[in-house]
Formats: C-alpha cells, structure tokens, sequence
C-alpha cells in the first residue's frame, strides 16, 4: 500500500511541531476500517486493508510519512495552559485527495510525545470507536467534521480507573490548526511564527482572502462565518460537544475531539453530559456563547497582525467580535426554517422557532420534549393534526398554540422537506453505551449496526430511534480515556 504524502506543515512551518514515533502495538488487530473515506481520499480500500492494523497501529510507517506532534496551547475551561500540544497523537503526514482536497492523517492513541506531560500517551478501544462514530453521525448529517479512517486494537491494555484495551484511531481532517495553535505562538510573543501561520492558513483553507485588503482581518471575518454556521448545525441536531475548550475548536470549520459529546435527547438548554463540567460550562445551551469567547481568544492572538497600532487593532476586533450574536442568530434561523419546512424567509422565523423551543422545554417534569423526535414527526402535523407530536410534550398546550401558526408558514412540500431536515436516526446515548460495552468486550457487531443505522440518518430504522427507556439514569460521558 502506498500513500502519497506532501507534507505542508513539516515543509512550511518549521519550529511547530517536534518529530517523534508512534509506541509499537504488540498485537495489532483492525478493528474497523472507513472504505468510503478511503475512496474518497484516492486510497486503494483493498490494498489499505490488508496493511491496515500495521499502519495504523504505528507499527510500519509507510513511506514519505513524517510523524512529528504539533505544538498548540488553549484555555481549558476558562484557564490558560500555553503548552498542551499533541500528547498522545501524532500528525503522520498530509494526503492530497483526487479532487485536490488535503487531508492530515493523525494518529490518537499512539504513544508518548514531548507534550505528554504526566499522561500516559494511549486510549482505549471504547472512546476511540466512540470518535469514529460521532464522526460518521456529524458527517452523515451534512456536518463538518474530522473522520476516522480506522481504529486498530494495540493488543496491549490501557490503565485507567480499570484496565482497559488500548486503540489507536487515525483520524482525518481537513487540517490540525486550532485556536490554540495561534495563543500558543501569541503568547511567547513570536510574532514572526504567528505570521508564518496565519498565511499558511489563508493559504490552506482560506485562499479568497489572500488578496483583500489586510488578510489577517478577513482570515479572522471569515473564521467567525464557518464557526457560527458549525455551532448553528450542531444546535440543530443536538450536538453538545461537550469539551469546546480554545485547543478544540479548528480553523478549518471542522468540528474536532470527540471526548465527552453526546446528542441531547429531551430538550433542555442545561443539559450537560460530561462528568467534568460541573459548572455547565459547556451546556447545550451556552454553546453559542462559548463560541464569542473563543474567538475572542483568537482576536487577541491574532491583533499584533491587525495592526501595527494595537488600539487600532483592538478596535477592529471588536467590531467583528460585535457581530458573531447577530450572524450565529442568522445562521440559527436559517437551520431552523430547513428544519421547520418553512417556505421562503420571514422576520418572524426565529420567534416561531423560539416557540416551539419554548413549548418544548417546558413541557414539565423536568424532562423536555425530545429534541430529534419532535421535528422528525413535524412531518406528520402538516396537515393540522398533532398527530405523533403531542405524546412527546409532557403538556401539549402551548404546542397546540403553536402548530397553526407554524402551518401558515409552510413550504408546499414541507413534509419532504421536514424528512430531509431532520434525521430520525442520532447516536442515542443507550445505544452507544451498548456498542462500546460490547466492543470493549471483543463483539463488534452492536457496533457495526449502529455505525450503518448513523450513517444513514434519515432513514427510520426503529430500533434506533426512541430514547432510552425510563429508569437508565443520568447519562454521564467522559475526557480523556
Ligand atoms: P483534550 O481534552 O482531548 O482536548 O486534550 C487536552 C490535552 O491533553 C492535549 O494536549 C492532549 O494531547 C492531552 N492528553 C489527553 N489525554 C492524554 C493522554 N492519555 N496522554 C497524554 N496526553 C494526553
Ligand atoms: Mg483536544
Ligand atoms: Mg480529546
């Protein structure tokens, strides 16, 4: 099998990243391999299968790869660490695609690095197959995302709160260039680095900016755009990503690290799933605004490029940072009436659909109307009747309220549209508990069903859609295992 790499970052950036090698696995096995993302990247499914448990265990490293770990700072939950960087991964080299695309290949589980700091470098099977899920699910729903190309047994165990069996998971993404790429060489103050980075971003994922009038402000316009179109869609399906710390969050648009995320079943704005954010930091519902936060982060890494005159230049970050409310608002909205089957756009749509929210959440007994059920089955209203809908509301009244004026908004096909907006098929939380219990105990096949079952989200398979049955308990996911 051979990959032909062009490795740009290696090239271009020196003085970014340290190289190092993957840990070897004693007993590589395959444990699930993305045939339809090899295509796509002009891999050869056939040939990369057989190597597959070799080179992506870290074992064999195919020509022209250049394994080196990426330096990257962040603010974890609010505090500034000025150097994470890859602690158990690794970047193993960039991919052109048949259709021009550029892919990073990552490796996630594969050994100690420099940045490792008290870490132990590895994962465990059940939250790497847990990321090549979530990853398909995002990207089945038209999200962007970084994907899984494969994960790969080590054969060897990972120490946690029990003993568990170590993966490693080769991740694809448009590129590894974080939030916290930019604060790490900002806050050494290596301006010459930060500029060095700045254009190779423009040039990867922003080329139309490279001729405007000053670059790094139109670099960071056009950041903002895809952050607040990405947060917009997560909220339309659900998504809490549940870790939004500056480190995660790329400049590609795509969304990045599946740690604790998991989809909202009932709606409620609180809802968090991760057993470190006590505070709800990262709610469902504070997403947005997390997003501002962050990238004000970026703003103040990126102004000694706006300007020389940094007052000017903080004057000009404020002006953008002004206005991420009103285009995430805009985004919303525009998510909200694909998924509303509304025809054309009106002034009124977002208080429509913050109605319907609001008739959700309130539905009593503390537990919201569930959030994929509700609009999957809007599909069945447009004709006046409640029909399927009501049984999901705890009190049905203020719904009632809401449906005709909904219905006097409709587009003429707006059931179609609804199915086509809406999927009947997330990652249910029970559900993907199930799979990775079961693949953590060497059977993949619960797995392998619900893979198809989320690859295919708008197709009603059944045994996928409801939510949990009453009694499980709080869900609870968790960072770094
Ligand atoms: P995350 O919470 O996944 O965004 O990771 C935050 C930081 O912790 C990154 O620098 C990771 O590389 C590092 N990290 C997470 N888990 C491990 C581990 N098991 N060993 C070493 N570093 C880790
Ligand atoms: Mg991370
Ligand atoms: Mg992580």
């Amino acid at each position: 099998m051979t990959i032909s790499f062009d490795n740009s970052w290696v090239r271009d950036l020196p003085g970014t990243f340290l190289p190092v090698r993957p840990a070897p696995a004693p007993a590589p096995r395959l444990l699930v391999l993305n045939r339809a993302l090899a295509c796509e990247m002009g891999l050869d499914p056939v040939a990369l299968e057989a190597g597959a448990a070799d080179l992506f265990s870290g074992n064999r490293l195919p020509e022209g790869a250049e394994p080196v770990a990426q330096a990257y700072a962040g603010h974890q939950f609010g505090g500034f660490s000025p150097q994470l960087g890859d602690g158990r991964a690794l970047l193993m080299g960039e991919v052109l695609a048949p259709d021009g695309r550029r892919w990073d290949i990552h490796l996630k589980g594969s050994g100690r690095t420099p940045f490792s700091r008290g870490g132990d470098g590895k994962a465990a099977v059940g939250p790497m197959l847990r990321e090549y899920l979530m990853g398909e699910a995002m990207a089945a729903l038209g999200i962007p995302t970084t994907r899984a190309l494969a994960v790969v047994a080590t054969g060897a165990p990972v120490l946690r709160e029990v003993e568990l069996p170590g993966a490693v998971l080769a991740r694809v993404a448009a590129s590894h260039i974080r939030v916290g790429t930019f604060q790490f060489f900002a806050a050494r103050g290596d301006q010459a680095q930060l500029r060095r980075l700045a254009d190779y971003t423009i040039a990867r994922h922003f080329p139309e900016v490279a001729g405007a009038e000053n670059p790094y402000v139109a670099l960071f316009d056009h950041v903002i755009g895809r952050q607040a179109r990405l947060i917009a869609q997560w909220m339309g399906v659900g998504f809490i990503h549940g870790v939004m710390n500056t480190d995660n969050m790329a400049l590609s648009g795509e969304t990045i690290d599946y740690g604790p995320c998991a989809f909202m079943e009932g709606y409620a704005p609180g809802t968090v799933f991760s057993s470190i954010d006590h505070g709800g930091r990262y709610a469902y519902g504070n997403q947005p605004l997390i997003l501002g936060w962050n990238l004000a982060r970026l703003a103040e890494a990126l102004l000694p490029l706006f300007d020389a005159d940094q007052d000017r230049a903080v004057d000009i970050a404020n002006g953008l940072l002004e206005g991420i409310a009103a285009r995430y608002r805009a985004e919303w909205v525009a998510v909200m009436r694909g998924k509303l089957g509304l025809a054309g756009a009106e002034e009124s749509d977002g208080a429509l659909a913050d109605d319907l929210l609001a008739a959700m959440e309130g539905s009593g007994s503390g537990q919201g109307a569930d959030w994929t059920l509700t609009f999957r089955r809007l599909a069945g209203a447009v004709g006046g009747e409640a029909g399927g809908i009501a049984p999901l509301f705890a009190d049905a009244t203020a719904l009632r309220a809401w449906l005709p004026r909904w219905q006097a908004r409709l587009a003429p096909d707006a059931a179609d549209r609804i199915r086509a907006a809406n999927p009947a098929v997330i990652p249910r939380n029970h559900k993907v508990e199930e799979a990775l219990d079961a693949a953590t105990m060497g059977d993949m096949a619960p797995f392998g069903a619900l893979l198809a079952a989320v690859s295919e989200p708008f197709v009603e398979r059944e045994a996928y859609m409801l939510p949990a049955p009453q009694g499980l308990g709080r869900h609870v996911t968790y960072c770094g295992t």
